[in-house]
């Protein structure tokens, strides 16, 4: 049998030999000793391109949220961001388990608030409430369908987040799909946060490792966390080459990736019993994030769909019980769309 046709995530690539061979032949040091040369590269390369003084590469996107929350709060603070968000859904609670914080959510389609919602969620300082201190926003909302914002809002947020002394957090595990998108550099939405991390493990190849972005001060703080919270990496510039690697030659292509995803909800759309998740609908497809839902009428729920998909050699996920998201990455191809369309479609007939 070929091998399956892996829309679960975009986590799922893998390194091309191309990105293999830069592995291999990357100069290494012991990185926790400021030694690794290729680490630094990535470090530096990494921060000019989101135009912020220092970066700091870690092991995962988790670890990169969680040491910005760290770095820019105190234990009893507020955190102010979306219910739908990463931190939210998929940190296993780790702002209040390693940094004390709460958190403040907020509502919106698509993943998304306004300045509005933000202003009205701040607490009056005094001594009774907790302190708001951050904002996060991520872009693209992975459970927003992988909507971009626009960078007005993100204007309007982040300076109204600074007016009002919080910090903000830009939550940018693929922000470089929400700028190939919209055609906004990096640089520009990073410019109104205090903080940026993107991910490298996520539809660009590599295989570990996302990065984050701030002010020397706060990443000699963020240095410090990393190490506390077990992300001291050693001869680890064998995975910052890739890194270098995948932002070099796997960002533009993404665009592709986008167009493959509309092709795929149109697909999908046109199925009997299928349609998009109304939010994702209205919005359409920005980026390579798709979700569909099975009709009422369908006599089977999203897991067995995904069990049925499964024996037809395309993965997916079902993430509620008639809800099932569909990525698109470096590892699969427009034809492969194509059949997973197909695939789909007798799934549903049979
Ligand atoms: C994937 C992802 C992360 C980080 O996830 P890890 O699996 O820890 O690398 C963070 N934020 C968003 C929006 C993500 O999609």
């Amino acid at each position: 049998m070929t091998s399956p046709i892996d829309l679960r995530s975009d986590t799922v690539t893998r390194p091309t030999p191309a990105m293999r061979e830069a592995m291999m032949a990357a100069p290494l040091g012991d990185d926790v000793l400021g030694d690794d040369p290729t680490v630094a590269a990535l470090e530096a390369k990494f921060a000019a391109w989101v135009g912020k003084p220092a970066a700091c590469f870690v092991p995962t996107g988790t670890m990169a949220n969680q040491v910005a929350i760290r770095a820019h709060t105190e234990h009893g603070d507020e955190i102010i961001c979306h219910e739908d968000s990463h931190i939210v859904q998929y940190e296993t609670g780790a702002p209040a388990a390693l940094s004390g914080c709460m958190v403040r959510l907020l509502r919106g389609p698509r993943g998304q608030f306004t300045a509005a919602d933000v202003a009205a969620a701040i607490r009056p300082q005094g001594i009774h409430g907790p302190a708001s201190k951050l904002v996060v926003v991520e872009n693209t909302q992975n459970r927003g369908g992988g909507s971009v914002w626009p960078l007005d809002r993100c204007r309007e947020i982040a300076a109204l987040a600074h007016e009002r002394g919080l910090r903000a957090h830009l939550d940018g595990a693929r922000l470089w799909n929400a700028s190939v998108a919209s055609g906004v550099p990096m640089s520009t939405f990073a410019a109104e946060f205090d903080s940026v991390s993107c991910c490298f493990s996520k539809g660009l190849g590599a295989p570990v490792g996302s990065a984050l972005a701030g002010s020397a001060e706060f990443i000699a703080r963020v240095r410090r966390f990393r190490k506390m919270f077990g992300g001291g990496m050693r001869q680890s510039g064998v995975l910052a080459a890739a890194a270098i690697y995948a932002m070099d030659n796997h960002i533009s292509r993404l665009a592709q990736d986008h167009e493959n995803a509309k092709l795929l909800a149109k697909g999908i759309a046109s199925i009997p019993g299928l349609a998009l998740e109304p939010e994702q609908a209205a919005g359409g497809v920005e980026t390579n994030i798709v979700y569909f839902d099975l009709a009422p009428s369908l006599p089977f729920d999203g897991a067995a769909l995904v069990a049925r998909l499964k024996s037809r050699g395309v993965l997916v996920l079902a993430t509620a019980p008639r809800r099932i998201r569909a990525l698109t990455h470096l590892d699969v191809t427009r034809s492969q769309v194509e059949e997973a369309i197909a695939g789909v479609r007798a799934a549903v007939a049979s």
